[in-house]
């Protein structure tokens, strides 16, 4: 496909193919059943109508094949359908399907969770809380860091995403559209500019949040939904010394940069900094709903019948997730992720050079994204970026937005170069196509 690309047979097969112009008769029906019953309050990016998974690919219901730079938001670490997985999940089910974990005792979610919490940052002991989202994670870190402080304020920054549940929707700063209409939202929050601690001591601390009340601050090393803004140097090493000035629990939400999309198993890594509270979730279940709230085991003083769920650990959820940690070591993808995330970082930037409305890349590992912007003065243009997210899927590569204008590239751990190559050649086309 891409000029140079010595790709394997097996490789090219995952390639765009698009032979009908999507979405397709097939496609088309399946959207408007789907706009009668199923809740408009998500927004869908665009009208994909996937049948099956392969790898880096999809297939939609009319017969088209996709590079999916998406990996689910975040969630298929290994691709779709991988065997392993797939094994491993007919054999729990076989087994048993569900258990209720917070009721009873299986060795799948103790088997999982002593795998999470030995490659959580820092050497103390650590305990996991498990979940079935990034919300429900973060909503048992709220939780926790008021309960094991006994302090009633919380901290977050402008641009982050945490959920949509109260809880963590009062952490969120992201898009006035995911909090309208939906206040008062959980007292005792405050906000402040992403890389800026100096305005948590010089405002926060003296004017609204005393620092001996204030529980946690969370935080993301890379604001995700937020537009793939990675923490300014020396900022998340600051934060973490603020708050063991003050006794503040510092809470990193890992839940889309986390489990080996960086290049290491968590952002905060980077930086070599150890928070108190870990939030997880997205690729944790292999594709399956899993998440977790980790934290050192001295914080959870919190007894029986403080916090619980149905579903957390699901054994089947549990099963596909260690399999997936597992596959992340074995085959070397942190090392693809730095790899192949470099390769793509290069050729984003080329395309950049030559395309004046795309700004240049930024992120870390396969966790990428470029702003779309207005060529004559630099501004971000959401309207052109809309075009060319749109544009790339009906040439077959499957993108997100984030922020106010970026385009996200988070494809499968397993991507390889060629795979890259040829959604370059895709977003060039795309780019032209949206009237660069
Ligand atoms: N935190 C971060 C950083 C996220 O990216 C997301 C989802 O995108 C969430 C929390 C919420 O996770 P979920 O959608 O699984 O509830």
């Amino acid at each position: 496909m891409s000029k140079g690309w010595r790709g394997t047979a097996e490789a090219r097969r995952f390639l765009p193919d698009i032979r009908v112009a999507p979405p397709g008769p097939r496609a088309r029906a399946i959207v408007s059943r789907d706009h009668r019953v199923v809740s408009h309050a998500s927004a869908r990016a665009y009208p994909l109508v996937v049948e099956r998974g392969e790898g880096p690919s999809v297939w939609d219901v009319d017969g088209n094949r996709y590079l999916d730079f998406t990996a689910g938001v975040a969630v298929n670490a290994l691709g779709h359908a991988h065997p392993e997985i797939v094994r491993v999940v007919a054999q729990q089910a076989r087994n048993f399907l569900h258990m209720a974990g917070p009721d009873f005792y299986y060795d799948v979610m103790v088997d999982f969770a002593e795998k999470l919490c030995s490659i959580a940052p820092g050497r103390s002991p650590k305990m996991a809380f498990l979940t079935n989202s990034g919300t429900e994670s973060v909503e048992a870190a709220i939780k926790l860091a008021r309960f094991a402080t006994g302090r009633p304020f919380l901290i977050a920054f402008y641009g982050g995403f945490h959920g949509r549940s109260l809880g963590s929707l009062s952490l969120t700063a992201s898009k006035a559209v995911q909090r309208r209409h939906f206040g008062p939202l959980v007292a005792g929050v405050s906000h402040a500019p992403f890389g800026d601690v100096e305005f948590i001591e010089k405002y926060l601390f003296r004017k609204t949040a005393p620092p001996e009340d204030v529980a946690a601050i969370f935080v993301e090393a890379i604001q995700g939904e937020g537009g793939y803004h990675v923490a300014p140097k020396g900022f998340l090493p600051d934060l973490r010394a603020l708050c063991d000035r003050h006794g503040i629990l510092l809470v990193a939400d890992e839940i889309q940069s986390g489990l080996g999309r960086t290049g290491k198993w968590w952002a905060v890594d980077h930086w070599g900094v150890v928070p108190d509270i870990l939030c997880v979730s997205k690729p944790a279940g292999g594709g399956l709903p899993l998440g977790a709230m980790i934290s050192r085991a001295d914080l959870q003083t919190w007894g029986p019948g403080a916090h619980s769920n149905t579903f957390g650990g699901n054994p089947i959820a549990c099963a596909a997730g260690l399999r997936t940690l597992e596959i992340i070591l074995e085959d070397g993808l942190m090392e693809n992720a730095r790899r192949v995330g470099a390769h793509l970082r290069q050729r984003l930037r080329e395309l950049s050079s030559r395309h004046p409305c795309m700004g240049p890349p930024r992120g870390l590992g396969l966790m990428q994204a470029v702003d779309i912007v207005r060529p004559r003065d630099g501004r971000p243009d959401p309207e052109r970026r809309s075009r060319v997210v749109r544009a790339a899927f009906e040439r077959g590569l499957l993108l997100l937005g984030c922020g106010e204008a970026a385009i996200r590239f988070l494809p499968p751990l397993t991507i390889e170069r060629g795979h890259v190559d040829a959604a370059v050649e895709v977003l060039g086309k795309a780019l032209r196509g949206s009237g660069s």
